[in-house]
């Protein structure tokens, strides 16, 4: 799955989330998550991100982020 991290925190754009073939995107007041059960691990995504902030759950010291996104899409609403 690809995690969204803090660089995401006030950014503007959604790029992103129009390029997502699933639309596993979800909205919080501040920032973006990916629903790593709805991820289908394109990685279309990433090179979308101006500000740099999705990252592959390979990458290491992701953890956090990654039960963050899993948490948050569970609440916030699909975008
Ligand atoms: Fe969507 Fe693909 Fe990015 Fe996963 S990797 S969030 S499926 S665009």
């Amino acid at each position: 799955t690809y995690v969204v991290t803090d660089a995401c925190i006030r950014c503007k754009y959604m790029d992103c989330v129009e390029v997502c073939p699933v639309d596993c995107f979800y909205e919080g007041e501040n920032m973006l998550v990916i629903n790593p059960n709805e991820c289908i691990d394109c990685g279309v995504c990433e090179p979308e991100c101006p500000a740099e902030a999705i990252l592959p759950d390979t990458e290491s010291g992701l953890e956090k982020w990654l039960e963050l996104n899993s948490t948050y899409s569970a609440e916030w609403p699909n975008i």
